[in-house]
């Protein structure tokens, strides 16, 4: 491997050579098997092959002129052609077959299905034809479509362009068949001023000087692909590269923050080394390209634009003066998921939105494998269990929906990006790993690839592959798991030991937040139990005893690859917490998820998770006392508004938190282990949160100090200290932070500065935040996310806010967002008025069919409210129990 810094005038000159060995590896497999019967919101009649699409982007104006020409296929005799578009104009259209003249179609379009339709006098003939237009399209403001990031430097203002496309915005690009399933190839040309660098899927191939001061880039021809994953970029960017093997490996940025970007060059290298490996079909492009962009999106941080991943400055730069250890692993392992993406997902994509999962469960899983096992010091295999606990927190209320789910519209499409998809996905996936084998299932992985390469398939294509390589049915599990709904519960009846061996009863049910009278599903569940030997899997289904080897606290979920909750009954609970430090960390996770979550829907004492937290040692894992830390923090919320109770319940938190944080410390100690450095700032972030004096104290002393003094806020502290200092500030020192934030020219630093501003617990410096927000001082990007750090604190002030400036707000969310954005502001609160209000605003707003949000929210709040009335006291009684 390699390292080179390229400028954009080297890189244009360094394009040209090798373009044709490079179109020779991928043009070759064209002839995948389709997904026949694929969903569609378009004609079957027409099939595209090729775009030739050529671009002028004019920055200045916020337009752009295209030409293209598509190569498509009359399947049957039709006399028109729909394909989609949206926010274009058309002139100059044409269509040519194989003979004869031209044929110029009328041309209509709709803007509501987002549609283009050219109507020809008489039927077209089955074969092949070119349809070629001129067109108009809009450079956008927030990030779908083409559009553009405005930003500071240290020479001024400077604007970049770039695209997003995923679910359904490339119609906004090119006029195009603009579903998964309608792969074909693209040569992408440009024409961009000479100063500037052009990045796309595919190196350029050539590049001429206009002589005007703009120049025209070649891409070369793109492999067979999704619309979605087609990418363009234009700015003043720097690019450097690394080589792995065959492949370019790069990173691109805005002009003079290349070296922050090292970071992520280097593990993409080594992470496209281990993913050639484990696919067995070597990345097929000449390169692959992480371009970051200033600014942020509601919708995503990364996409995995096939050859030119998309990533936010947030998630790829390492800034020397704010960048933390947690912000490294959080560079590391989305570039591991995006690039998992380069086959999940590019090379072999969902043939519609309905298995989205495919894409999306698999990355996510990939990701946390490779990163745990790429960097084991990091300890991120305990990240597994987080993840999981997001998706059943969301899987167990009644607006959850299975993990492979129909999809009708567009914004369904965009709404599906969630827990389910991602996290559910990711943990059923790791479930079924660990019930075939990590070598069987590898082997599926690889032949699945190999069979489908270039093409769409559905979830059963690759269960026919496992299957086959595994040797063992997995078709029904991963049917219960995928095409149902919710989270199973294996209830521990009864546990008895006799010589040496622990009888234990084990019963399905489900578990749910809402629904306490719910029949349950019945799931095929399959299960690792340990009670201190040897572990034993079993298949559950209904009710089933086993004999475990060993007669010490019985865990039925030994390493946490089960997606399930397990709930045990009192003397194997005591059993669990007498032995609770002497069990694997990851079970400690588990277990602790589990007391939590059944605490909080009454199925067991809501004191159970603050018995395991007062079991745990001081010296237990650090994740163990991040997750005690992010909980109490949680539980606090609870008690917002109630001064006497909260100050009681914040006593035992501050007790049980602060003798780790003393053995941790302020300062970085020589030698120490990364995930210390994070649970540092976790401690001191919830010890701040919490009101701890002495962290409030000493956090706002080096805020202070900083001034003449900026060892007193290292890199690996300042989000954190700022962050106390913002929450717990006063009208100056929120003045104080808004001037830094004005005077600042790095993006990076300036965006952290306004969402700060956002995080007051005074609401009066919280309503300034929102008025703020909707100025033009804080950027197009960051609005959206000032309103939303708003609510974390006071959802019922920004959801008020928000929605009485909804025009304005809409302006600054991305459309693929809007149904799920107002509903995110409310779904902190506590406040039944708060249901009613967003209820009547999703009437009038959000469509019908994109109310899931709505729903989720709707649950979250009543969910919360219960937990306040029903839990609290139980949890204040044994708090003057057991709390001094
Ligand atoms: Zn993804």
């Amino acid at each position: 491997m390699r390292r080179t810094l390229v400028t954009a005038v080297a890189l244009a000159l360094a394009g040209t050579g090798s373009a044709l060995a490079m179109q020779a590896r991928v043009d070759a497999p064209v002839s995948a098997p389709e997904v026949k019967n694929a969903t569609t919101q378009l004609p079957r009649t027409v099939r595209p092959a090729h775009y030739d699409i050529a671009v002028t982007p004019h920055a200045d104006s916020l337009t752009f002129n295209g030409h293209v020409a598509i190569a498509l296929d009359v399947l049957e005799p039709t006399t028109s052609i729909t394909l989609n578009a949206a926010d274009m104009v058309f002139s100059s259209t044409t269509l040519r077959g194989s003979r004869g003249k031209p044929l110029a179609p009328e041309v209509s379009t709709d803007a509501d299905a987002q549609t283009a339709t050219f109507t020809f006098e008489k039927p077209l003939a089955p074969g092949r034809y070119t349809l070629a237009t001129d067109y108009t399209g809009k450079i956008g403001t927030q990030a779908n479509g083409l559009f553009a990031i405005d930003y500071d430097t240290k020479q001024g203002r400077k604007r970049a362009l770039y695209t997003q496309f995923e679910n359904s915005d490339a119609r906004k690009f090119v006029p195009s068949w603009d579903e998964p399933n309608h792969k074909a190839t693209f040569s992408l040309t440009a024409t961009v001023p000479t100063n500037q660098l052009a990045v796309s899927n595919m190196p350029a191939s050539e590049t001429r000087d206009l002589g005007n001061g703009s120049k025209r880039i070649t891409f070369a021809k793109s492999p067979r692909m999704s619309t979605y994953l087609l990418f363009f970029a234009l700015g003043d960017f720097e690019r450097a590269t690394a080589k792995l093997g065959d492949t370019e490996v790069g990173v691109v940025t805005q002009s003079g923050l290349i070296d922050q970007a090292t970071f992520a060059l280097d593990s993409s290298a080594g992470v496209l080394r281990e993913y050639n490996d484990y696919f067995g079909t070597p990345y097929p492009l000449p390169k692959l390209d992480n371009v970051a962009s200033p600014g942020s999106s509601q919708f995503f941080g990364a996409m995995e634009n096939w050859g030119a991943i998309f990533t936010f400055e947030h998630t790829l730069l390492l800034d020397p003066t704010i960048s933390t250890q947690s912000d490294k692993q959080r560079i590391y392992s989305v570039a591991a998921h995006e690039i998992a993406h380069q086959w999940f997902g590019d090379l072999v994509t969902m043939s519609w939105w309905d298995d989205l999962w495919l894409n999306e469960g698999f990355a996510t899983w990939m990701a946390g494998r490779t990163t745990a096992k790429l960097h084991p010091e990091w300890n991120t295999k305990l990240n597994t269990v987080e993840g999981r606990e997001s998706a059943m927190s969301r899987d167990a209320v009644a607006s959850t929906h299975p993990v492979v789910q129909h999809v009708e519209t567009v914004e369904q499409a965009s709404q599906a990006f969630d827990a389910i998809t991602y996290q559910k996905g990711g943990a059923v996936i790791r479930m079924l790993e660990g019930f075939v084998g990590e070598n069987a299932w590898r082997e599926g992985v690889r032949k699945y690839m190999k069979v489908h390469a270039y093409g769409n398939t559905v979830s059963d294509d690759l269960w026919r592959e496992v299957e086959a390589a595994a040797g063992k049915p997995i078709l029904d599990i991963a049917h219960d798991f995928t095409l149902q709904p919710g989270v199973p519960l294996i209830r521990v009846d009864s546990a008895t030991c006799a010589n040496g061996k622990t009888s234990v009863k084990l019963t399905q049910g489900e578990f749910t937040k809402d629904r306490p009278d719910k029949q349950p599903l019945r799931w095929r569940v399959p299960v690792i139990a340990q009670a201190g030997g040897e572990p034993v899997r079993a298949v559950v289904e209904g009710s089933t005893t086993l004999d475990l080897p060993g007669c010490g606290p019985v865990v039925v979920n030994a390493g946490q690859t089960g997606y399930y909750r397990s709930l045990y009954a009192q003397p194997q609970f005591v059993a669990i917490r007498d032995g609770f430090a002497k069990l694997a960390p990851i079970d400690q996770l588990g277990l602790m998820g589990d007391a939590w979550a059944l605490g909080l829907a009454g199925l067991r004492p809501a004191t159970d998770y603050l018995e395991l937290a007062s079991a745990t040692p001081i010296d237990a894992d650090p994740k163990v006392w991040g997750d005690i830390a992010q909980t109490l923090e949680g539980l606090d919320e609870y008690y917002r508004s109630d001064a006497t109770r909260q100050a009681e319940f914040r006593a035992f938190a501050i007790r049980t938190l602060s003798p780790v944080f003393e053995r941790v410390g302020w300062e970085t100690k020589s030698g120490e282990a990364d995930p210390i450095a994070i649970l540092r700032t976790q401690l001191i972030g919830t010890l701040g949160a919490l009101g701890d004096a002495a962290v409030v104290q000493e956090s706002r002393r080096r805020y202070d100090a900083s001034a003449t003094d900026a060892n007193t806020m290292p890199a690996a502290l300042r989000k954190t200290l700022l962050g106390v200092v913002a929450a717990h500030a006063d009208s100056a020192t929120w003045d104080r932070l808004h001037a830094a934030a004005k005077a600042e020219t790095t993006p990076l630093v300036k965006d952290q500065y306004y969402l700060l501003l956002s995080s007051a617990e005074d609401p009066a410096l919280a309503q300034r935040a929102l008025e703020l927000a909707l100025t033009e001082e804080p950027g197009e990007t960051n609005s959206a996310r000032m309103i939303s750090a708003a609510a974390h604190r006071h959802p019922e002030l920004a959801f008020d806010f928000a929605t009485a400036h909804r025009e304005q707000v809409d302006s600054k969310v991305d459309t693929t967002s809007l149904s799920r954005y107002y509903p995110g502001l409310a779904s902190n609160s506590l406040d039944a008025a708060t249901i009613a209000k967003l209820r009547a605003f999703a009437e009038q707003h959000i469509a019908a069919s994109s109310r899931r949000a709505t729903d989720t929210a709707v649950a979250n709040i009543e969910y919360r409210m219960k937990v306040r009335a029903e839990r609290l006291p139980v949890i204040d009684a044994w708090l003057r129990q057991h709390g001094r």
